[in-house]
């Protein structure tokens, strides 16, 4: 299992991650894909079922892969999972995928990453219907307060957009969330996990060293490591 040193810059949830000397990098794998988990780039993984990616016909397949690469020592999380009222099938075959990959996550114990996009409701009630274990992170962020804090509020973390974030009205956002539950990630776009940190870290008065300990240590809470 690789894990990050305390001085790296944290790239929480990424695509096409390569290893870099002060990054270190969660790489997202969709079961559809080809590519699996090793350990041998510095970078640590999840996988699962993306609800863009599966189809009736796909899912056994990819089932069984998450199955399989979930005890990956270099996995460290299952996901990213969950709903989207824009894109893939039908809401309730989305529900019964996410709750195989709930159960894949208690088994293992290893987190759960969330894909949530206009279907709250059903992730918040699937929360309480489940009860895991295991603390969920919801990436790629950019709701309202609110919305934050009903997910904090049940044990949840945030990875926030990383578009979403280097915009100036996020930072009241930032401000009013508990530092404790905040992730950071690129998401295999354009912008620099560093110049995230940067101007989040300017958005809070806090140095970037500062952040960086911080986010390392939300990184220990939530994996458990
Ligand atoms: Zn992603």
């Amino acid at each position: 299992m690789n894990l990050p040193l305390a001085d790296d810059f944290i790239d929480i949830h990424n695509h096409g991650a390569s290893s870099a000397t002060g990054i270190f990098s969660v790489e997202n794998i969709t079961a559809d894909e080809e590519r699996v988990p090793d350990d041998s780039h510095g970078l640590a993984y999840t996988i699962g079922i993306h609800p863009w990616h599966v189809t009736v016909k796909n899912y056994n397949e990819q089932l069984k892969k998450v199955i399989l690469y979930s005890r990956h020592s270099n996995v460290i999380a299952l996901g990213e999972a969950g709903f989207d009222r824009l894109r893939g099938p039908e809401i309730n075959f989305q529900k019964e995928i996410f709750e195989k990959q709930v159960i894949i996550s208690e088994e293992v114990k290893k987190p759960l990453y969330i894909h949530c996009v206009k279907a709250w409701e059903e992730l918040l009630s699937a929360h309480k219907m489940l009860k895991p274990h295991m603390p969920w992170l919801v990436h790629g962020f950019r709701g309202k307060h609110e919305l934050a804090m009903q997910l904090i509020t049940r044990g949840m973390y945030i990875s926030l957009w990383f578009d979403f974030v280097m915009r100036p009205e996020s930072t009241q956002l930032l401000k009013s969330l508990p530092f404790n539950r905040i992730f950071l990630e690129t998401d295999g776009g354009d912008t620099k996990i560093s110049t995230i940190y940067e101007k989040v870290a300017t958005d809070l008065d806090l140095t970037v060293d500062q952040l960086k300990s911080q986010l390392y240590s939300n990184f220990r809470t939530f994996f458990g490591v």
